[in-house]
């Protein structure tokens, strides 16, 4: 953000994740956008996506209503149709435009796009630029935004909190961690998940469900945030840090392994490997009952090394720090959160419930993905879904909607600092309450100490820092899960 800052904008957008940088481009140049990035403007789960994106851009062998078939498979049937349909129908053209502002997908010899495969898919429709599919989305839009006078974008610049004013709403911001006011007739809330609920998890330092708590306050319907996905393959690291192992990697066919080093997914789902997330997670919990152990592996050590070199070299260098080469090694793996299914409620346009509030991407429940998501489908959801909003806000303007005004307003964000061991007592209440199963005492347990922690976050005068706001989401959100999951 610029030192001489507007502090009216039409729209802000909170989020430079896939979401928040694809619905900001679909503004025409006479709207004034602010987006927001937490931190660093790559630290984002978009950023991390390996897989790729989910689309039927051919029909020599595949068509709308297979890739309708197995989202909906996937999702339990439990998604929303009409926003399948509105994905599947329209991703295709969201994915053209991606390939229009430069970012590019792996190619054959002739030409041709070269689509992968994922669990649940059952044709190969997945485009993606080797497994680092994400990092060059990110890159892309970031460099088309960089040629769009009317987006300013501010790095190190936190949303605390929104309040509804006039026609639209202040946001108290922290920008290099000082207090900062703006006003906005529109807000996109494109703020991604909330994998750092958890100890185990894929998701980078910014998924703390901040747009979710925000959004909750304002008074906003929150839905299905207890289904969360755990991804079945993250790289198991004896220091706790994970990573993912892409799902293309079975999908490219490697097996998964028990502590036997056998293969045992027969025993849990005819499609083995690549039966959808949720089924090969519950599984390798089950056999983990089974045998007594922790120790699972992925094997596709039997490829040629050179092609997994070209077509992994992500995953690969990742496990090489590790001492793991893909090439010869067993990779070492188990379960850990990694995407959220539900999340704020909103309709076809992305609108909540609260007017002018919209939200997209991982933060979002559309409904597009029920109880389990695709593989890959969501980087589309961030795409279909952020292009509504925007679509969505540009016609309330033309009609004519009033704009915001701003007033002077001061605030105080001093006070004691928060202790430390805040967001580590939330990662452990969540990893003993609803980890891949939930565990009913557990639960319960977990709600009466979130009750506490949310009691001493909010009645105890410390000072608003992004790490003081993070908490607060956290245990906001982890509360909302465990309530709901208590309910079921
Ligand atoms: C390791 C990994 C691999 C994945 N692979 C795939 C894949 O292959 N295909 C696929 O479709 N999906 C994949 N996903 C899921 C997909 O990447 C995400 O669902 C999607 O990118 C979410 O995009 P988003 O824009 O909603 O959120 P994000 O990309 O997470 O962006 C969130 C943004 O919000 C900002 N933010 C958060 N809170 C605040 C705040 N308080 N103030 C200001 N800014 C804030 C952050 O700084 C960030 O810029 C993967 C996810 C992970 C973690």
């Amino acid at each position: 953000m610029s030192k001489t800052k507007q502090e009216i904008y039409d729209v802000l957008i909170v989020g430079c994740g896939a979401a928040g940088s694809y619905g900001a481009l679909q503004f025409s140049p006479d709207v004034k956008v602010l987006m927001l990035s937490k931190y660093s403007l790559t630290t984002s789960n978009s950023n991390l996506a390996q897989g790729g994106v989910a689309a039927v851009l051919s029909f020599e062998d595949d068509s709308y209503e297979m890739h309708i078939n197995d989202t909906m498979i996937a999702g339990h049937h439990a998604n929303n149709i009409e926003a399948v349909e509105t994905l599947v129908h329209e991703g295709p053209g969201d994915v053209r435009k991606l390939m229009e502002y430069g970012i590019t997908f792996d190619r054959k010899p002739n030409g041709e796009l070269d689509k992968t495969m994922e669990g649940g898919h059952s044709r190969r429709r997945i485009v993606h630029h080797k497994d680092t599919t994400g990092a060059e989305i990110v890159r892309g839009l970031l460099a088309e935004i960089q040629t769009r006078p009317n987006i300013e974008v501010a790095e190190n610049a936190t949303l605390c909190s929104l309040a509804r004013v006039n026609s639209g709403f202040r946001a108290d911001l922290l920008i290099d961690g000082e207090a900062h006011s703006v006003f906005c007739s529109y807000c996109i809330l494109a703020s991604g998940g909330i994998g750092r609920i958890y100890r185990y998890t894929t998701n980078p330092k910014t998924a703390t469900g901040d747009g979710i708590r925000i959004a909750y306050e304002l008074g906003a319907s929150i839905k299905n945030l207890s289904y969360i996905q755990f991804h079945p393959t993250a790289f198991n690291s004896q220091d706790g840090e994970q990573f993912l192992i892409s799902e293309s990697v079975r999908g490219e066919g490697a097996y998964l392994l028990n502590n036997n080093k056998e293969r045992f997914m027969d025993r849990y789902d005819k499609r083995l490997e690549l039966a959808p997330r949720d089924i090969v997670s519950k599984a390798i919990i089950l056999e983990s009952r089974r045998t007594g152990s922790d120790n699972f592996y992925l094997d596709i050590s039997y490829k040629p090394a050179e092609y997994l070199l070209n077509r992994f070299p992500g995953i690969a260098e990742g496990c090489l720090k590790y001492g793991v080469d893909i090439t010869k090694d067993l990779i070492p793996i188990f379960p850990c959160q990694h995407y959220l299914m539900g999340g704020i409620e909103v309709d076809i346009d992305s609108r909540t419930t609260v007017p002018r509030l919209y939200a997209a991407g991982e933060c979002s429940n559309t409904g597009v993905h029920g109880k389990n998501r695709l593989a890959s489908n969501s980087l589309l959801e961030a795409l279909v879904f952020s292009r509504h909003a925007a679509e969505d806000i540009m016609r309330c303007m033309k009609a004519g909607y009033p704009g915001v005004s701003a007033h002077p307003y001061h605030r105080d964000i001093t006070g004691a600092p928060m202790p430390g061991n805040i967001k580590s007592e939330i990662q452990s209440i969540m990893q003993r309450a609803y980890f891949v199963f939930a565990d009913e005492s557990a639960v319960r347990t977990g709600l009466k100490q979130l009750e506490n922690i949310l009691k001493r976050l909010k009645g105890s005068k410390y000072a608003v820092t992004t790490e003081y706001c993070e908490a607060l989401s956290m245990a906001t959100c982890a509360y909302i899960v465990l309530k709901e999951v208590d309910e079921q």
